[in-house]
Formats: C-alpha cells, sequence, structure tokens
C-alpha cells in the first residue's frame, strides 16, 4: 500500500466519504497508477491480480467521472463470470454509495425480462458476463449512446473462456470515442492483440510485487499417487490447519466427489461448479466470504476473480490443465498484505506440465515431503480443536456503509405515476432531512424503493406514513433486502 492519499486526487465529497466508510485510507499500488491516467482520460492496460485492489481501481475513478444526471448507462463493465459481476456491482455502489450510482449487473441463467426492466431506468454503470450483455445489445434493451467508459476486467480468463468473438462483437457496438480499460492477470498473445486492436495509445501499468511472485505466497509441490490424494489431503489438512481454504480439483464430478468425501468426515465444508444454480453459487460464495465453513472446493471456473480476504490456503488437489490457472488458483491467497500457502499435488506423469507451469512462473516450486505419521499425529489435537470450533463470521466490509441506510419500500411507482424526482421532492421536505440523505432510488411497476442515508432512515419512515407523494399517500415499510 504507498503512503500517498486519496486526498491528492481531489475526489469529490461523495466518493470520499464512502472510502472512509470502506476502510480505505491508502490507495493501493495498483490504484496508485490507475486513478490518476483515468482521471486523466487515459486508456490503460493494466498487468495485475485480484487482491491488489483492482476494482476500486477502476471503480473510484468511474465513480468520480460518471455525471449522476445523466440517466443512460455511461460505463460498462465486462468480467468473465457472473460471481464477479455481482461483486463488482457490489463494490461499484458501495463506492459510489452517496454519489448515488446506480449499478446494474447482468449475466446468463437470470431472468432477461427482470435485466431489461432494470436498464430501463435510470442507470450509471452496467456489470455482465459477454453473452448477455451481447444479447441485450442486439435486442436493443441496453442503450449504448451515451457510453463512455469501457472496463475489460479478467480479459485473460475471458479470452480462455472463449469468449473473445462476443467480446469483439461488444466493443464494435461501443461508440469509438471512450476510454477503455483492460485488466489481465497475464497477458497471452490474444489480450495483446485485443488492447491493440481497440485502445488508443494506452499506458502499461504492470504491478509487480502483487504478480506472481513468491512474495506473498509460499509454494509446495508433493507428488503422489492418483489414489493416494486423498488420504495425503486428509494429513495435509492436520499439518496446514487451514484457517480458510480453496481446494481446486479439475472436473465438476471430481469436486462432487470431494466435497462427499470431507463431509463425510465430518469437515465444514461446501462446493462450487458451474454446474450449480447460480442462486446456490452465490449463496455458498457469500457464507465463505463470511468464514462460515472453512473449506470450499472449486472448479476454476467458478472461483475466478473472487474477492476473499485472508484466506491462509490454496490447495491444488487437481494440477491446472494451464499454466495460467496455476497464477490465477495460487493468487487467491496471499491477499492484501497476509502470507498464504499454496499446495500443489501432481503425479509422476504429470512432471511436464510442472516443468511448463514453472517455466511460465519463473521459479521451481519447491519439493516438499507428504507429512510424515508423527507429524500427523502431532498436530491432531490442535486440527481437532480447530474443526471443532464454530468459526467467528468475519464482517461485511461495507457493513459500515449499511448500516446507516434504510431502504423503504412504497407500493406506488410507474403504474401510479410516480418518478424519482417525487420522492426527493417529498422526502427533502421533512424536517431534519436533506437531499444528500437519499441514496439509490428504483421505480418499478407497481412499487418502489428509496435508500435513505445517514441514519435518518426510522424518521423518514416514520414521516411518510402520513405524507402524500404527488398527491397519493403510499403504504411505506423498511424493504425486506438491503
Ligand atoms: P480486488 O483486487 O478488487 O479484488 O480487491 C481486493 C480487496 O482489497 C477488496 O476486499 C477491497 O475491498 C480491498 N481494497 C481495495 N482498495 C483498498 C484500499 N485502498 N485500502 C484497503 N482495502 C482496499
Amino acid at each position: 500500500m504507498s503512503k500517498t492519499s486519496f486526498k491528492s486526487y481531489r475526489l469529490s465529497g461523495d466518493i470520499m466519504k464512502a472510502l472512509d466508510h470502506l476502510g480505505y485510507k491508502h490507495p493501493t499500488a495498483v490504484q496508485s497508477e490507475v486513478i490518476p491516467a483515468v482521471l486523466k482520460k487515459r486508456d490503460v492496460i493494466v498487468k495485475s491480480r485480484t487482491g491488489s485492489g483492482k476494482t476500486a481501481a477502476f471503480g473510484i475513478p468511474l465513480g468520480e467521472l460518471t455525471e449522476w444526471e445523466e440517466n443512460r448507462p455511461q460505463a460498462l463493465i465486462l468480467t468473465p463470470t457472473r460471481e464477479l459481476a455481482a461483486q463488482v456491482k457490489e463494490d461499484l455502489t458501495n463506492i459510489g454509495r452517496y454519489k448515488r450510482i446506480k449499478a446494474a449487473a447482468v449475466y446468463g441463467k437470470s431472468s432477461f425480462e427482470r435485466q431489461k426492466t432494470e436498464l430501463k431506468q435510470k442507470c450509471h454503470v452496467v456489470v455482465g458476463t459477454p453473452g448477455r450483455l451481447l444479447d441485450h445489445i442486439e435486442k436493443r434493451t441496453l442503450p449504448l449512446e451515451k457510453l463512455k467508459y469501457l472496463v475489460i476486467d479478467e480479459a485473460d480468463e475471458m479470452l480462455n473462456m472463449g469468449f473473445i468473438d462476443q467480446v469483439e462483437a461488444i466493443i464494435r457496438h461501443l461508440p469509438e470515442e471512450r476510454l477503455t480499460m483492460l485488466f489481465s492477470a497475464t497477458f497471452p498473445e490474444d489480450v495483446e492483440h485485443l488492447a491493440d486492436q481497440y485502445m488508443k495509445s494506452p499506458l502499461k501499468i504492470e504491478i509487480k510485487a502483487s504478480g506472481m511472485t513468491t512474495a506473498d505466497i509460499d509454494h509446495a509441490l508433493i507428488i503422489v499417487n492418483e489414489h493416494d490424494k486423498f488420504s495425503l489431503l486428509r494429513d495435509v489438512l492436520i499439518t496446514e490447519n487451514p484457517d480458510s481454504c480453496i481446494m481446486f480439483c479439475r472436473t465438476q464430478e471430481h469436486v462432487n466427489e470431494l466435497q462427499r468425501r470431507l463431509a463425510g468426515l465430518g469437515y465444514p465444508s461446501a462446493k462450487i461448479h458451474g454446474g450449480m444454480p447460480q442462486e446456490e453459487r452465490f449463496a455458498v460464495m457469500n457464507r465463505f466470504r463470511r468464514g462460515a465453513f472453512r473449506y470450499l472446493i472449486a472448479t476454476d471456473v467458478a472461483a475466478r476473480g473472487i474477492d476473499i480476504e485472508n484466506m491462509t490456503h490454496v490447495i491444488n488437489y487437481d494440477l491446472p490443465l494451464d499454466k495460467e490457472s496455476y497464477v490465477h488458483r495460487t493468487g487467491r491467497t496471499g491477499r492484501a498484505g497476509s502470507r498464504g500457502k499454496a499446495v500443489t499435488f501432481a503425479t509422476q506423469h504429470e512432471k511436464n506440465i510442472i516443468a511448463e507451469i514453472e517455466d511460465y512462473i519463473g521459479f521451481a516450486i519447491p519439493v516438499i515431503e507428504a507429512p510424515s505419521k508423527g507429524e500427523v499425529a502431532q498436530a491432531k489435537a490442535a486440527f481437532q480443536k480447530n474443526i471443532n470450533t464454530k468459526p467467528e463470521l468475519k464482517k461485511d466490509k461495507s457493513e459500515s456503509l449499511t448500516q446507516e441506510i434504510m431502504k423503504l419500500y412504497f407500493n406506488g411507482g410507474k403504474k401510479k405515476k410516480l418518478r424519482a424526482v417525487d420522492f426527493v421532492g417529498t422526502i427533502a421536505k421533512i424536517d431534519g432531512v436533506s437531499a444528500e440523505d437519499i441514496g439509490i432510488i428504483t421505480i418499478q411497476e407497481q412499487c418502489s424503493f428509496v435508500e435513505i442515508l445517514n441514519g435518518k432512515g426510522p424518521l423518514v419512515l416514520n414521516a411518510m406514513k402520513e405524507t402524500t407523494v404527488k398527491g397519493k399517500l403510499l403504504k411505506v415499510h423498511k424493504a425486506r433486502k438491503n
């Protein structure tokens, strides 16, 4: 983390206040390079991995540059997975909370119609996966004429997943006068090509310290027979005794099987892979992020780009099939200044893949012996104690922001011809309340949601029980979900 302060970027008070609530005191390395460049309207190509604070690196200048008065989308952010899209939307909403920036996330396996309605309303930023975004663009449900900013997040992964044609098709629909930011942990040829083709003399930013170095991560390799892997894992879990750990498997079947076996031992674990319904995937990630269980078993796709704080271990139960995945997987640990450990299992036959990975990362992964019987026996008591202790749930980083916010439900919306200004006009007239205390407003057909900031929720709720909006007395109560 650098010692400069966010103050030096002359950000507006609304953005500074949100950063303060999020506990961001100093910009991270990537932020201190990206924020000033983007504020000066430069295209940037950034080599950095998740965990470096890269979402805020584009989120902060986007929040700053977005014009609140404009109702149509000004920024488009492409992400490879739905989980990441949802997370980026949340991060941007948090950063833009006091400026009332409205962000929408659109992705597949989720109602197209609901997204269409959301995109029709005031919406500053749209985050999404390429397939569904293109779908909206082609059906003209995502207006692009006011678009000024494009972020291609995790570009390497997006291309790995075969999204190149969709990404290019999306870019071709966008106004040429725009600022483009491209983020990638690795820079294979097709990512370079994308940058060459669609960006204007971009500034290249490489964050070395948080790249694929050994700086924050202890790497280890254990050679094992395929059929001994599970017993090796049991021993490693005992000797390493991780507080939180992702185990990667190559296929969904392997994930299912490994989770079944760990659950059979009574270990608190859950799984995530692309074959599971989206809602379940989100629920698992949220519980893992809050520390509700220790072990997450995952395929590469599902765990990509997800920000989980303080994960102590990554175990490559199956070797990744390509060298880039090794960097992505192990990058899940050793984040934000804390050390992590990455243990990889490989069979004798896989030594050529290891050689390729080592060539790519630029160092040999130290080979270690499997834990001995003695080591396992010695570590067992501490492990059992840990596994039997219910973990303390972690606080959500946006808690301080959301604590002061109450979302109100009103039983009137478009059908009753209500608009956001009607709510602002009415609520800002309540004694002790000003327009500054009103957050994001969402008008639906039959109802509306209004966020009340700065702890004024109860006051507004009470007052609105007896105050009309555009001559109509509406039913009002606290919304069920924030
Ligand atoms: P990301 O690389 O976007 O996944 O971010 C990694 C983590 O760092 C997230 O939990 C962010 O909330 C957090 N973070 C981002 N910027 C800062 C900052 N300037 N100070 C402290 N934490 C930050």
